[in-house]
This record gives structure tokens, sequence and C-alpha cells, in this order.
């Protein structure tokens, strides 16, 4: 089985570099990765660029569909609300998130935007792969920051 959250991973570490906070994402589709993206919030002047959102969109126009049925989403942070909108209304099949977000997620964390009766449709989610992974890389991101 091909470890979709390190390709992830590696995508969070190209955050690092731009200075953006890493996270990472990819959008598989057959065990195919069909998008890849990284936080581009700052390098876009955009406070929509999260990983996720940069996913949907590549994918949305690749397929020339607003509807991702049967894709499964692979970040290195757990969604925050915005993104957990975003990827239910892309029918998003499967969520597989490393670390937890207590302050931004919104999967079990704040909102819980899945279990909300304004969410019309729930993906399977699985957490905490590679969570102490992705932890430290951003433990280490904002620590940097404060020098
Ligand atoms: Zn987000």
């Amino acid at each position: 089985m091909k470890n979709f959250m390190s390709e992830a991973m590696a995508q969070a570490r190209l955050s690092v570099l731009q200075n953006e906070v890493p996270v990472g994402a990819i959008l598989v589709e057959n065990e195919k990765i069909i998008a890849a993206a990284h936080n581009q919030n700052i390098s876009a002047s955009d406070p929509t660029a999260h990983a996720e959102i940069q996913v949907l969109r590549q994918a949305a126009t690749l397929k020339n569909s607003p509807r991702l049925d049967g894709c499964d989403l692979y970040v290195t942070l757990e969604p925050c609300a915005m993104c957990a909108a975003a990827i239910s209304l892309a029918r998003i099949r499967r969520v597989y998130y490393a670390a937890s977000d207590p302050k931004f997620g919104a999967v079990e964390n704040g909102v819980r935007f899945f279990s909300s009766t304004s969410c019309h449709h729930h993906p399977e989610i699985y957490s905490g792969i590679a969570q102490e992974e992705s932890r430290l890389l951003l433990r280490e991101f904002f620590k940097s920051k404060r020098k």
C-alpha cells in the first residue's frame, strides 16, 4: 500500500520553504494522486488558500466538475471549518488527517462540522496517521517564528 500521508507530509515541508504554515494535502482517486498542494496564504495573499482548498480546486478543474465523488483527501492537519465545509460540498469519500488542531480544527474540535445539521455529506474520517511527524513540523515552524 502506498503511503499517501507521507506525500502530504512532503507537501507540508514545501510550505516551510515558502515561510507558510506547514500543512500539506493530496487528493487520491483510484490509488493515484490527482492533486497535491500546501498552504499558500501568504504567497497567494489569499485567506482561503489552505492546502485542502487548493487540492479541491485542482481536482475539480481537472475533472471539470464541482463534485469529487470517490476521491480521498490526505491532509497533515485537522481541517478547519472552511475546509470541512468545502470537503463536504465536494463530496469527498474519505478524509485522512494527521495531527488534530484544538485551535482551528473543526472535525473533532470546535464546531465538529461533519456532525452538524448544516452538513449534508459526511466523509469517512480517519485521524492520527503520522500525527507525531506533523506535530513536530508545526512545532518547529512556530518555534522558529518566535525567535
Ligand atoms: Zn482550512
